[in-house]
């Protein structure tokens, strides 16, 4: 604990604060696995100026902290939003929809940080087999900021990408300590000098003008089941802003739907008002409108039948998963750092395939099952 209050440098009275209101967390399991790791903690909630999610790590010579990523406000008309947040031009970057990971170096490694601070056994993994270690050789306090994406996501599995395994798109690079982050210019240039993949770069456009473009970008990149954008300064001056398509919409409210009883309702009403607003920006005819209807009432209804049909057949509400490792210790972190985040999954016996070991697990949707269980027995809501 102490550790933790010098690196963030807080007065006595706010380290009995944090200790008091009891936020910090364990962030990860100990294994050679991470060997530069003494003790790492989390901050489960945002304290002061420090985000939700900021790791603190003390290594055999120092103490280190890594910010949490920053919440991005959302637009929900484009016009005037944009042009009242930003000045001269913005950059449209694609928003990929995956998990957001910050991978950093400790001592002589590649660490994965998921978005609550805690150090993901597979991730890491991964991340050790994605990035060029020599960056971190240059720059040791920087943090690329990235999206993890792909069918074996074991956040966020998603087949528009392509991406067989997962795959990293950094989007920024930040000092880690101090959570500011570079020109999109360096970070680009950086990212193809040590070959990382960075999260498509949309257009460059006057911000004054900007709504007309990324409408157009929208329309496209919803018909291809993609998420939607984040508008940025070029200079990372100015904070962010993000806009997302209907289909993503339409795709969370599917997913959150399915399980409605493990979902809060405002994550389900945020979405259904974001729609409202974009069909009245869009100045839609009756066609467009009669198709967006459809396709929410679609995205509400569909799933929550499936899930009634299951539990009525006897069926539990699952969510599958299929990942591969390495390393076999990595997998068995693995399954302990679900535990410990509170993850309820039944696993498979680990395979071989091609020299990995592949891990299958269901995600037990407890709270959905069992409130449709009750209601069809008969019970009343
Ligand atoms: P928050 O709003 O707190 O950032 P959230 O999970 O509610 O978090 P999202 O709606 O997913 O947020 O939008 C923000 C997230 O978008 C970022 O945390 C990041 O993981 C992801 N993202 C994907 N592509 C980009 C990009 N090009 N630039 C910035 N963030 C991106
Ligand atoms: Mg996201």
């Amino acid at each position: 604990m102490n550790f933790i209050a010098e690196a963030l440098n807080l007065p006595p009275s706010s380290a009995r604060r944090l200790e008091e209101r009891n936020i910090v967390r364990p962030a990860l399991i100990n294994h050679p696995f991470f060997p530069d790791i003494l003790e790492a903690y989390c901050l489960g909630k945002k304290f002061g100026e420090f985000e939700e999610g900021i790791l603190v790590v003390r290594t055999e010579n120092a103490s280190i902290i890594v910010r949490g990523y920053p919440k991005i406000r959302r637009a929900l008309t484009l016009y005037p939003t944009v042009k009242r947040r930003f000045k001269g031009d913005v950059v449209i970057e694609e928003k990929m929809n995956g998990y957001n990971v910050r991978i950093v170096n400790f001592g002589e490694n590649i660490y994965a940080v998921t978005r609550r601070g805690f150090i993901c056994p597979y991730t890491t993994e991964k991340a050790r087999e994605s990035f060029n270690p020599d960056f971190f050789k240059g720059f040791p306090e920087f943090m690329l900021c990235c999206e993890a994406v792909g069918e074996e996501s074991p956040f966020v599995p998603k087949k528009i990408y392509g991406i067989k395994g997962i795959d990293f798109f950094v989007f920024d690079i930040r000092d880690m300590r101090t959570n500011i982050a570079l020109p999109l210019n360096i970070k680009m240039s950086l990212s193809e000098e040590y070959g990382f993949k960075i999260a498509p770069v949309l257009s460059e456009t006057e911000a004054e003008k900007a709504h007309e473009k990324i409408k157009s970008i929208i329309l496209e990149l919803g018909a291809r089941g993609r998420e939607g954008v984040v508008i940025k300064d070029p200079q990372m001056k100015v904070e962010p802003l993000k806009y997302t398509s209907s289909q993503s919409n339409c795709g969370d409210l599917n997913y959150a739907f399915r399980y409605f009883n493990e979902y809060a309702k405002d994550f389900m009403l945020s979405r259904i008002v974001r729609e409202a607003f974009q069909s009245f920006e869009f100045e839609e005819d009756e066609e467009e409108l009669r198709k967006r209807c459809l396709r929410l009432g679609e995205a509400i209804l569909i799933p929550i039948i499936r899930s009634i049909e299951d539990v009525s057949k006897g069926n539990k509400v699952v969510e599958e998963h299929r990942l591969k490792f390495r390393n076999l210790e990595v997998l068995e972190l693995f399954k302990e750092h679900l535990r410990r985040m509170g993850i309820d999954a039944n696993y498979s016996e680990p395979e071989i395939e091609d020299g990995y070991h592949i891990l299958k697990f269901e995600r037990y949707m407890k709270s959905t099952a069992d409130k449709i269980s009750h209601l069809v027995k008969g019970n009343v809501w």
